[in-house]
C-alpha cells in the first residue's frame, strides 16, 4: 500500500485574505483548505502557484558581513558590536527597525520588544505603513482603537456591497469570489464600485462610480448630508452609541453642498450618485469595503472616517451584513498592528500614553523603554538620509523599490553607516545595498502565526527544512537581544513560547479597555500552539471561542463606550497637474504580488502580464503621440520609468495607471516608487502613492528583440528589458537605442547553459543593412538560447522557442524552424493566457466563441478557463462581450 503523504495545514503568505493552504509533503502540491473559515477551500491563482516559488534560486542562504560569508555568530556578533557602538555615541534615536507584514506575529513581536523596550528607540515602523496605516488612524478616531468590526460573513450577508478604492478582483480574489456567490445566490444584492479606473472589479458593478481622483471623502460626505436630508438616519443608535454626530454633519453639509454640486466636484453624473444614495438608505445590510484607493492618500485618514460616520449615522456597525471594513494589502498586516509594529504604537493596542508605557515597562522588565512615538516609515528614512538615523535593520521587505522617492531611499541608504537586511532572496533592490546580511526562514520553513483582515489568528506551519543556513527572524532579532545583555527577556526556544508572552501582554492589565485581548491564548503549550486553529480575537474568558463581529452590543472602546464621529472637510489633491501633466494612479496586477521576489520565480505567474506597462486613455496616448504597444517614458522631476504602453478607455482621461511590481531583477527601469511623491496623510504618515504628477512621451528606440536562454548569465546591457522566468529558462524583452548590430554582438554573449560543453553551434539570419538579427544556440541537439532582433519590432511569438527550452533532443523539422521562430505546422500558439491555472490563452478562447460558446460557463466546459480559483472571469467575461 502506498504511504500516505503528509498534509501540512498552512496560510497563504500573500495577501490579507488569509486563505487556508493543504500542502502535500514537501509542497509537491497545494489545495486550497476546506476547515478555513476565510476560504473554505478556495486559492486564488497566486495562492495556487505557490508550490512553483518554493526553489532555492536567489536565495539568501548564509550570513554575510561586508561581503563577506560568515557564520551566524560572527554576524550577530557584528551587529550587535556596531549597533552598541551607534547606540554610545549617537544614543537610541539613531537606530532604527523597519519590518513587513510578511513577518509572523512572533517575528514582529520580538523586533519591536528590543527596540521599544531594550534598546529605547520607538523606530520601529513597517512597510504596512503603505498599506494599511489610514485605516487604523480611522478605526482608533471612530471607534476608540484599531478593530476592525466585521468579518467575512458578512460579505455573505450583506445587501449592499460598496467596494470603495478596491480592485477586490486581482487584489483579493477569494473574497471576491465570495461576493460573486452571494450575488448570484441573492440576486437582488447591489454592488457599487467606487474607483477612477474601470477595473476587473467592474464586472461584478451595478454601478461603477468612476470620480475624480481623491473625491471619496467628499463623495461620503455627501452621502451623510444626503441621508440626513431625507430622513434615513438610524437617529436611537446616534443618540444611544456615539458622539459628535451633529458637527460632523454640520461639517458634511457645509462641504457637500447640492447634489449637483457634488456632482461636478466629484466629476460623477448627478443621477449615479443619487443611485448610489438611495440604495444606501434603502439597504441596512451593507458593506463599505475599502482599501488602498482610500488609505494611499495625504487624507486618507478623513476619508477612512467620512465612510464610517455614514455607517454609525446609520448604525451599520458590527451587525451581520453591515459594517465599514477596511481589507489590509498583506498576510500579516494586522499582526503587526496588534505587537506594535507601526511606531506611533507600543505594544498590543497600546500607545505612548505615560499609563501604557509604564504597564509595557514592567510587564517586560524593560530596561530602556522608549516613551514618545517614533517616525513613521517615510520621515524615518528621511532621518536616515540627514544621518540621524546611523543603524537600520531591515526585515522582509524592499523599501528600494516600494516606498515613495524611491531614489532617494537608494542614496540613503547608501550613506546610512549600518544598513542590517534580514531577507530570504539574495538578489533584492534592498538587499544589494546592506553591510550585514542575515538570511530568513521563508514560506514554507517559518513556523508562526499570521492575523488576516477579518481578525483571524491562523498558523503558519513548516513543511520544509530552512535550506542552507537560513534561520527565522525572532531567532535572530532575539539572539542579538541576548548579546546585548537580556538573556532572560530574549531567552525563548520555540514561536510558541514568543506566542504566548505575547497573548499574555494582549491581557495583561486590560479589563476589557483594549480590545485585543487574546490572552485565553496565553497558556498554550507547544502542543496546543501547534494545533491551533483559526481564531478571531479577541479571545478571553469572555469569548473563549473568539468572536465573529465587534461593536454588535453598541460599546466601543472609548472612553466612554460610545463611538465618535469625526468631522470631515474633504480636500481634493492640492497639487493637479500642470499644463502637459497627468495623474499617475498605481496598484497590483492579478498575479504578482508586491516587489515580485516570489511570484516572479513562478513562470505561469507573468504569463498573464509579463511586461510592465503604463495603462493610458486613447485621447491621451494621442496627445502624447504613444501607440499601443509602444515603449513609454513616464517622468518627473523626482525620476524616470521605461515601461510598455496599453491604450484602454478603463482610464480617465488625463490619467494613467502603472502597476507597483517591477524592480530591479525584473526590468531595467521601471521601479515606479522612484516618482511617487512623498506626501503622507499628515495624521496617519500613509503616503499618497495614488497620485502623482507625471509626464509621458513616447521612447525612441532603434530595435526591439526578446533574448531566450537556459541560464541567466547577468543582466542585458540595453536601454529596456523586461524580464520573465520560463519553465527550463529565462525571457528577455529588449529595445535599445544603440546600432542593432552592436546590441547584437553584446547581447548574444548572455546566451548559455550551466556547465561546460562543446562550443554551441550558432545559426545565424543576419539583415545588417535592415538591423534585423535572428541568432540561435543549439548544442547536442538541444536549443541552448536565442536572440531575436528587429528594427520594427516584428518578431514571432516567443511561446514556440521558449518552450523548446524544455525538450532535450529537437527534431530536424523544429531544428529547421527555428530561425523563422515559428513551429514547423505554422500553428499559432493560445496566445496570451488569460486563465493562469489551465494554461489558456486569448485565441484559444475566441476561437470557442467563435464556436458558439457564449458563456464564461460554456468556456469553463470547453477549456476549463475559470473554473478554479475564478480570478480570469472577468477577463472571460470581456472577451465575451467583445
Ligand atoms: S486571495 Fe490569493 S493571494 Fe490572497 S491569501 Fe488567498 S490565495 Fe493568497
Amino acid at each position: 500500500m502506498a504511504a500516505r503523504i503528509p498534509v501540512t495545514e498552512t496560510t497563504c503568505p500573500y495577501c490579507g485574505v488569509g486563505c487556508g493552504v493543504a500542502v502535500q509533503g514537501a509542497g509537491e502540491a497545494v489545495a486550497g483548505l476546506e476547515s478555513h473559515p476565510a476560504n473554505r477551500g478556495r486559492l486564488c491563482v497566486k495562492g495556487a502557484a505557490l508550490h512553483d516559488t518554493l526553489d532555492l534560486r536567489h536565495r539568501l542562504l548564509y550570513p554575510e558581513v561586508d561581503g563577506a560569508r560568515v557564520g551566524w555568530d560572527t554576524a550577530l556578533d557584528a551587529v550587535t558590536r556596531r549597533l552598541r557602538d551607534t547606540l554610545a555615541r549617537y544614543g537610541p534615536d539613531s537606530v532604527a527597525c523597519y519590518g513587513s507584514g510578511q513577518l509572523l506575529t512572533e517575528d514582529y513581536y520580538v523586533a519591536n520588544k528590543l527596540m521599544k523596550g531594550f534598546i529605547g528607540s520607538a523606530h520601529m515602523d513597517t512597510n504596512s505603513r503603505l498599506c494599511m496605516a489610514s485605516a487604523v488612524a480611522g478605526y482608533k478616531r471612530a471607534f476608540g482603537g484599531d478593530s476592525v468590526p466585521g468579518c467575512y460573513e458578512d460579505l455573505d450577508q450583506a445587501d449592499l456591497l460598496v467596494l470603495a478604492g478596491s480592485n477586490a478582483a486581482w487584489t483579493h480574489p477569494v473574497l471576491y469570489q465570495r461576493m460573486v456567490a452571494a450575488r448570484k445566490a441573492r440576486p437582488d444584492v447591489r454592488v457599487v464600485v467606487i474607483d477612477p479606473r474601470r477595473t476587473a472589479t467592474c464586472d461584478l458593478a451595478d454601478l461603477h462610480l468612476a470620480l475624480r481622483p481623491g473625491a471619496d471623502g467628499l463623495l461620503f460626505n455627501g452621502l451623510l448630508a444626503w441621508l440626513a436630508r431625507h430622513g434615513h438616519l438610524d437617529r436611537d443608535y446616534i443618540r444611544d452609541h456615539t458622539r459628535g454626530f451633529q458637527d460632523a454633519l454640520a461639517r458634511a453639509e457645509a462641504d457637500s453642498g447640492s447634489l449637483a454640486d457634488l456632482a461636478r466636484r466629484c466629476d460623477l453624473r448627478e443621477a449615479d450618485i443619487e443611485r448610489f444614495f438611495h440604495w444606501f438608505a434603502e439597504r441596512p445590510r451593507t458593506v463599505t469595503f475599502y482599501s488602498q484607493g482610500i488609505n494611499q492618500s495625504a487624507t486618507g485618514t478623513d476619508k477612512c472616517n467620512a465612510i464610517i460616520n455614514c455607517h454609525l449615522a446609520t448604525g451599520r456597525v458590527g451587525k451581520p451584513g453591515a459594517s465599514p471594513f477596511s481589507i489590509t494589502g498583506q498576510p500579516n498586516a494586522m499582526g503587526g498592528r496588534e505587537v506594535g509594529g507601526l511606531a506611533n504604537q507600543l505594544a498590543a493596542h497600546m500607545d505612548f500614553a505615560a499609563d501604557d508605557v509604564d504597564r509595557v515597562q514592567r510587564f517586560w522588565n524593560a530596561p530602556n523603554m522608549a516613551s514618545e512615538p517614533g517616525l513613521k516609515a517615510v520621515d524615518l528614512f528621511q532621518a536616515v538620509a540627514d544621518g540621524r538615523i546611523r543603524f537600520i535593520w531591515i526585515l522582509s521587505t524592499n523599501p528600494l523599490v516600494s516606498l515613495p522617492e524611491a531614489d532617494r531611499v537608494r542614496e540613503a541608504l547608501r550613506r546610512c553607516p549600518t544598513v542590517v537586511v534580514s531577507d530570504c532572496m539574495g538578489d533584492t533592490d534592498t538587499v544589494r545595498m546592506a553591510d550585514i546580511k542575515l538570511p530568513a526562514c521563508t514560506w514554507g520553513e517559518k513556523n508562526g502565526t499570521v492575523t488576516n483582515s477579518e481578525r483571524c489568528i491562523s498558523r503558519q506551519r513548516p513543511f520544509l527544512e530552512a535550506p542552507g543556513e537560513a534561520r527565522p527572524d525572532w531567532w535572530a532579532l532575539a539572539g542579538v537581544g541576548r548579546r546585548l545583555g537580556y538573556a532572560e527577556a530574549f531567552g525563548w526556544r520555540h514561536p510558541a513560547q514568543v506566542f504566548a508572552e505575547h497573548a499574555a501582554l494582549s491581557g495583561f492589565e486590560n479589563d476589557g479597555r483594549r480590545a485585543f485581548d487574546i490572552s485565553g491564548l496565553a497558556a498554550l503549550d507547544q502542543a496546543g500552539y501547534d494545533a491551533l486553529t483559526p481564531v478571531r480575537w479577541p479571545v478571553n474568558r469572555h469569548w473563549p471561542r473568539g468572536r465573529r463581529r465587534l461593536f454588535d452590543d453598541g460599546r466601543f472602546h472609548t472612553d466612554d463606550g460610545r463611538a465618535r464621529f469625526v468631522p470631515i472637510t474633504a480636500a481634493l489633491p492640492d497639487d493637479p497637474p500642470g499644463a502637459g501633466e497627468l495623474i499617475m494612479n498605481t496598484g497590483r496586477i492579478r498575479d504578482q504580488w508586491h516587489t515580485m521576489t516570489r511570484t516572479g520565480k513562478s513562470p505561469r505567474l507573468l504569463q498573464h502580464i509579463g511586461e510592465p506597462f503604463v495603462a493610458l486613455h486613447p485621447r491621451d496616448a494621442r496627445r502624447h503621440r504613444i501607440e499601443d504597444g509602444q515603449l513609454a517614458h513616464v517622468e518627473n522631476r523626482l525620476g524616470a520609468i521605461i515601461v510598455r504602453a496599453r491604450i484602454t478607455t478603463d482610464q480617465r482621461p488625463g490619467e494613467l495607471f502603472v502597476p507597483m511590481h517591477w524592480s530591479s531583477p525584473f526590468s531595467a527601469r521601471a521601479r515606479l516608487g522612484a516618482l511617487v511623491p512623498a506626501i503622507t496623510d499628515p495624521l496617519s504618515g500613509q503616503p499618497q502613492s495614488k497620485f502623482a504628477r507625471v509626464r509621458v512621451t513616447p521612447c525612441a528606440v532603434r530595435w526591439q528583440g526578446f533574448l531566450i536562454t537556459r541560464v541567466r548569465r547577468g543582466d542585458p546591457d540595453c536601454l529596456y528589458w523586461s524580464y520573465s522566468p520560463l519553465p527550463g529558462g529565462h525571457l528577455f524583452e529588449l529595445a535599445g537605442d544603440d546600432e542593432p548590430d552592436r546590441a547584437r554582438r553584446r547581447l548574444a554573449t548572455l546566451i548559455g547553459e550551466a556547465g561546460q560543453g562543446e562550443a554551441p553551434q550558432w545559426l545565424d539570419l543576419q539583415d545588417p543593412t535592415a538591423g534585423h538579427f535572428r541568432r540561435v544556440a543549439v548544442r547536442d541537439g538541444r536549443l541552448i538560447g536565442a536572440l531575436f532582433i528587429h528594427p520594427a519590432g516584428a518578431l514571432p511569438e516567443r511561446d514556440w522557442l521558449g518552450g523548446l527550452l524544455q525538450r532535450d533532443r529537437l527534431e530536424d523539422d523544429e531544428r529547421r524552424a527555428l530561425l523563422g521562430g515559428e513551429a514547423p505546422d505554422g500553428g499559432a500558439g493560445d496566445g496570451p493566457v488569460v486563465c493562469t491555472c489551465f494554461q489558456v490563452g486569448e485565441r484559444a478562447i475566441r476561437a470557442r466563441i467563435d464556436a458558439g460558446d457564449r458563456s464564461v460557463e460554456a468556456l469553463g466546459r470547453s477549456l476549463r478557463c475559470g473554473t478554479n480559483c475564478g480570478s480570469c472571469l472577468p477577463e472571460l467575461k470581456q472577451l465575451l462581450d467583445g
